[in-house]
């Protein structure tokens, strides 16, 4: 195996402590998707859209990797200690992959822990509040809002993400309910370049997606039972 590619979701966070979207009859910690991750929630109503996002961030921040996060860490530096290339692509705003270990993660939703001006588009590294308004450190406007790809916005790293799974052997999918596209259709852009498909999840996912090799369970068990079995193998 040289070239493996996870894509992660709010599955592998949620025995953490983190609150997946769709759980609770579409809804996110008791709030619209359409309030709160579109960007005419927030033109309608930025406080609200502030205080939503500054509560996922603080909540964050009191949340620790669970060892599915950490079986992750463990997988890149197996795969890449034998000379294979290891992508984590991820869905989560949260920086759990990141403080588990792992080093090279792709969020292509964002990142709670950053900041976007909506005037000059800089990116800054932001742990605070945002809904006080503080000026952009760059152009110095009052503009910052999360740094989260809401609906209607194109996900980050996409053309990164294209390149990896043009030549991947193996992409795992893991707690996602895999009807956010475009990470929904990367499993068959995978598939369809010739790699092995792995899904890791809680349930069965609602859409189409054929996987190879289904795995239900929580993440906790499943991910480090998998991860066992893969670094075991000599053929991996
Ligand atoms: P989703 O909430 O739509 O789906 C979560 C999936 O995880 C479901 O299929 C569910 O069965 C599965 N799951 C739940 N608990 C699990 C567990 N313990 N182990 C394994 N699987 C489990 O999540 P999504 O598909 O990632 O799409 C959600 C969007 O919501 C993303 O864009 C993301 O930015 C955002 N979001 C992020 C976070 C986070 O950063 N932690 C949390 C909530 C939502």
């Amino acid at each position: 195996m040289t070239n493996l590619v996870v894509l992660t979701g709010a599955g592998i966070s949620a025995e953490s402590g983190l609150a997946t979207f769709r759980a609770s009859d579409g809804l996110w910690e008791n709030h619209r998707i359409e309030d709160v991750a579109t960007p005419e929630g927030f033109a309608r109503n930025p406080d609200l859209v502030h205080r939503f996002y500054d509560g996922r961030r603080a909540q964050a921040a009191t949340v620790e990797p669970n060892p599915a996060h950490q079986a992750l860490a463990r997988l890149e530096t197996s795969v890449t200690a034998a000379g294979g290339r290891f992508t984590l692509i991820t869905q989560n705003i949260d920086d759990l992959h990141e403080r588990a270990g792992s080093y090279r993660v792709l969020h292509m939703h964002g990142e709670l822990n950053s900041a976007l001006c909506s005037t000059c588009g800089a990116r800054t590294p932001w742990t605070g509040p945002l809904g006080d308004h503080p000026n952009c450190p760059v152009c110095h406007d009052p503009a910052l809002r999360p740094d989260v790809v809401w609906f209607g916005e194109v996900p980050y790293h996409l053309d990164r993400i294209e390149r990896v799974l043009d030549d991947c052997d193996l992409f795992v999918v893991i707690g996602t309910s895999g009807v956010v596209y475009p990470a929904a259709g990367l499993a068959s852009l995978a598939r369809a370049a010739g790699a092995r498909t792995i899904l890791l999840n809680l349930e069965e996912q609602e859409g189409w997606v054929r996987y190879d090799e289904v795995r239900l369970g929580p993440a906790t068990e499943v991910v480090p039972q998998f991860v066992a079995d893969v670094t075991s193998r000599p053929d991996w």
